[in-house]
């Protein structure tokens, strides 16, 4: 079996190389070629030949392939298929905001957490994805699109501490001068709440924005609507929060779709406030996308203004954020399960 090369941290690299007899500046010389993204070991041309020809024999260096690009009319938002080595797919998409450009990746092929409104986990968890994979899902979007990335969200499909160890090595990989040079405090994990996982995040002390899903404050409703919280509890959430919070100094964020009927209601909202305040926490509202196997609704206007209103008398912090690129399916798994279920669709 050959060694996944783009999955290498910079210093594994040098040291293999350095093992292979090669002298210490081959490592920078093969990382430029990597992030260029190239893909074969044949194009680096100013390797000798020979060094290529042992590269190719040791390692792998599968690059994903276009699968389908939309481009929205609305706002310009991005969205990739990508064909991994293997048959799979998943989706990356490319946000402009006036700060920049954000990809938003996925880390998984499909999901296991089970949230009764997201379209990624319908099909369940076909598996994780490569350091390399993920790598790959920004190198190539700012490659194609020609979009200097400058933050990164993941945020689409898949639940990234459920992949722990590839999303931290695609994390200092990504963050590397001689990867793609994105600062931590660029980047936002999201979760549904692995709470098991929050300490050895917290203990790498990677200044990236860690992002859970609330979507509900009491157990009742997040129980009902995201199976993660079943065993785990909103209580243990809010204090591995806090946690986290205190170790690391950095803020959390609630995400908190908005589905009509479901967590909506005004005794949602005043919970949600002491949530907010027992970590420190900034809420982000979403007005739910609507996925057309889901029964799920978005609030309606006059639920969404009386929510705002006790979160502005409780003195929280919040944002409602704008929905971009619906007119592409830019909403968690909604383009791959259309790819599943009538694949001439969307090529
Ligand atoms: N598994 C991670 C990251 C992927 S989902 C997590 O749960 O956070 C990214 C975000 O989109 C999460 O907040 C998720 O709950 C939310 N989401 C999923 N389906 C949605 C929908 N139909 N409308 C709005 N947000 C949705």
């Amino acid at each position: 079996m050959k060694k996944d090369i783009l999955s290498l941290l910079p210093e594994e690299l040098a040291s293999e190389l350095e093992a292979l007899g090669e002298p210490r500046y081959r490592a920078a010389q093969v990382s430029r070629w990597l992030a260029r993204g190239v893909r074969s070991f044949e194009e680096m041309s100013d390797l000798p030949r020979a060094l290529r020809e042992k590269l190719d024999e040791r390692y792998m260096l599968n690059r994903p392939s276009v699968l389908s690009k939309q481009v929205s009319a609305l706002d310009g938002t991005i969205k990739y298929l990508w064909e991994l080595r293997d048959g799979n797919a998943v989706e990356t998409v490319v946000m402009s905001y006036q700060y920049g450009n954000t990809v938003c990746i996925s880390s998984q092929v499909g999901c296991r957490q089970g949230c009764a409104f997201c379209a990624s986990t319908i099909g369940g968890l076909v598996r994780s994805l490569e350091p390399s994979e993920m790598f790959d899902e920004v190198l190539f979007s700012e490659l194609d699109s020609g979009k200097k990335i400058s933050h990164i969200v993941l945020m689409g499909i898949g639940e990234p501490l459920d992949n722990f160890d590839n999303v931290v090595r695609f994390l200092k990989l990504v963050n590397s001068p001689s990867g793609m040079n994105i600062g931590m405090r660029h980047i936002t994990l999201s979760t549904c709440g692995l709470i098991e996982r929050f300490d050895d995040l917290a203990s790498l002390d990677l200044q990236l924005t860690l992002t859970v899903s609330l979507h509900a404050p009491d157990d009742e409703t997040r129980s009902q609507i995201m199976p993660a919280n079943r065993g785990r509890g909103v209580d243990a959430l809010i204090r591995a929060c806090r946690r986290y919070y205190e170790k690391t100094g950095r803020r959390i964020s609630f995400e908190y779709a908005m589905i009509d009927g479901v967590n909506d209601t005004e005794k949602h909202a005043r919970l949600l406030v002491r949530r907010a305040r027992d970590c420190g926490a900034h809420v982000n509202l979403i007005p739910l996308n609507h996925v057309e196997e889901r029964r799920f609704k978005p609030s309606t206007q006059g639920h969404m203004k009386a929510f705002m209103k006790i979160l502005d008398e409780g003195g929280v912090n919040y944002t409602v954020r704008r929905t971009l690129g619906s007119d592409v399916d830019a909403s968690c798994g909604q383009l791959r399960r259309k790819m599943q279920k009538d694949p001439a669709k969307t090529i």
